[in-house]
């Protein structure tokens, strides 16, 4: 971890293996992006030179997990490779029960299904896509219970994550114990800007949750690095190893929805584990008819088999460092180049404050969208707009407006150098240079679910500089 400074990051891994990338030519680009409704979902990885769409199901597998593909034990039951999957899941995180899926939506799909009875609400620390998708589709209704700090992208807090707990409990007192499925947190908070949760914030969370009788789950996406910055920002944490803090905080709760295509360094896979026994054979039901037999969910042997090396990588402490070192490094040569970013920076991704980057705009300009595809054109660099796109519509048809328009640069897990992020940094510093020339955008076509995904707009004329 010593050899790690704020210039220089040597890459804990050589490269055995290359995968060629190219950048187009600009003309080539921006008609690209037009062809691509200006939705960079919808551009062609092939035009992509650097990739920071998504660090989900983007990372590159160790030569460990490419070993374990060929122990893929294939069986339809009772698979040797759920087993040694279920083994890494009881080690690393303490669940006793396991039910693999084909990635985190399925978890939250089995996990909404299980315990949401149509009208209840959950409550969580900022909603996430997804989540309040599944959420929502059993009939729950979603209730946000984060810090007021979470909201502001200027706000310098170690834990933006925490839940507020005096808006936990006034929505408790307003709920009872029949009118909340449950509590969810996730931790870090991807729509905040990867902002982490505190232990001590968690705890409390766990203390109010069994005081009054209301279950408790994590989103467990990247709760590795959640757990590195608690053991870099929480005094009393300072120094304890990811692997213990990470099996603490899964001691809390009852259960965890992952995604195991973030943290555990796989292409494709998920899993909702748990110690309520209710909960697993209620999920193991589901699992059958959404995903597929309870011991492979979905996945091939082999997929469980290298997540399962995955899920013991991703605790060693050299491993997360760097990872967390190299999205701390994009965001100081952003920011050091006067480019608006979410501070403190969070674990997985740099969020660009697109309100600020570009003041001319109003939020119905789109202005993180219309970021996003303006660094596409301009460095061939591909990020993801998560601002009023993202947020969709309320069941009567209105914008959810948040309060924040980000555009997320995301770093997939050991795949990029120093020298891309050098590249990265230096071109969307110059783009700021001359901001105020750059439009906004308009939908052109809006599909009625999870708008962001496929989404196609076009430019607005130019307005005049503020
Ligand atoms: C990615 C993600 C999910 C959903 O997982 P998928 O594997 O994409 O289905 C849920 N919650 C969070 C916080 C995530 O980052």
């Amino acid at each position: 971890m010593s050899i790690l400074s704020p210039q220089l990051m040597p890459e804990p891994y050589r490269i055995k293996m290359i995968e060629p990338i190219r950048l187009l030519p600009e003309a080539v680009r921006r008609q690209r992006l037009a062809e691509a409704g200006y939705n960079t979902f919808l551009l062609r990885s092939a035009d992509v030179y650097i990739d920071l769409l998504t660090d989900s199901g983007t990372n590159a597998m160790s030569d460990a997990q490419w070993g374990a593909l060929m122990m893929g034990d294939e069986a339809y039951a009772g698979s040797r490779s759920f087993e040694r999957l279920q083994e890494a899941v009881r080690d690393v995180y303490g669940f006793p029960y396991l039910v693999p899926t084909h990635q985190g939506r399925g978890a939250e799909n089995l996990l909404s299904k299980s315990w949401i009875k149509p009208g209840q609400a959950v409550a969580g620390n900022m909603y996430f896509t997804t989540t309040r998708a599944h959420i929502e589709l059993a009939g729950g209704v979603f209730h946000d219970v984060i810090v007021e700090e979470a909201h502001d992208a200027g706000s310098n807090l170690p834990f933006k994550g925490n839940v507020d707990l005096r808006r936990l409990e006034a929505l408790m007192d307003r709920t009872g114990r029949e009118g909340l499925a449950y509590v969810a947190v996730g931790a870090p908070v991807n729509m905040a800007g990867g902002q982490p949760v505190s232990l001590d914030n968690l705890r409390q969370v766990a203390a109010l949750c069994r005081a009054r009788d209301a279950r408790l789950v994590l989103d467990g996406a990247r709760l590795v690095e959640n757990a590195y910055m608690i053991s870099r920002r929480e005094a009393s944490c300072q120094g304890r190893p990811v692997a213990e803090i990470l099996r603490e905080m899964c001691a809390l709760v009852d259960a965890i929805a992952v995604s195991a295509k973030k943290d555990a360094y796989v292409n494709i896979g998920g899993f909702l584990a748990t110690r309520d026994k209710g909960l697993y054979e209620e999920a193991m039901n589901l699992c059958v008819l959404y995903e597929g037999l309870h011991t492979y969910g979905g996945l091939a042997g082999r997929d469980l088999e290298a997540l399962a090396v995955g899920i013991r990588e991703m605790i060693q402490d050299d491993w997360i460092a760097h990872r967390v070192a190299q999205v701390e490094y994009l965001g100081r040569r952003l920011a050091a180049r006067g480019v608006p970013i979410v501070h403190p920076i969070g674990g997985h991704a740099v969020f660009i404050d697109a309100s600020a980057f570009l003041p001319h705009l109003s939020q119905d300009d789109l202005p993180a969208q219309a970021l996003a595809a303006w660094i596409y054109q301009a460095t061939g660099v591909r990020a993801m707009e998560r601002g009023i796109v993202s947020a969709g519509r309320d069941e009567a048809g209105r914008n959810h407006r948040p309060s924040l328009e980000l555009v997320r640069l995301a770093l997939p897990r050991r795949v990029y150098t120093q020298t891309h992020l050098d590249y990265v940094a230096d071109g969307i510093a110059r783009l700021h240079e001359r901001r105020a020339q750059l439009p906004g955008l308009r939908f052109a076509y809006e599909p009625p679910r999870l708008r962001f995904f496929q989404s196609r707009f076009v430019p607005e004329p130019i307005k005049a500089a503020a």
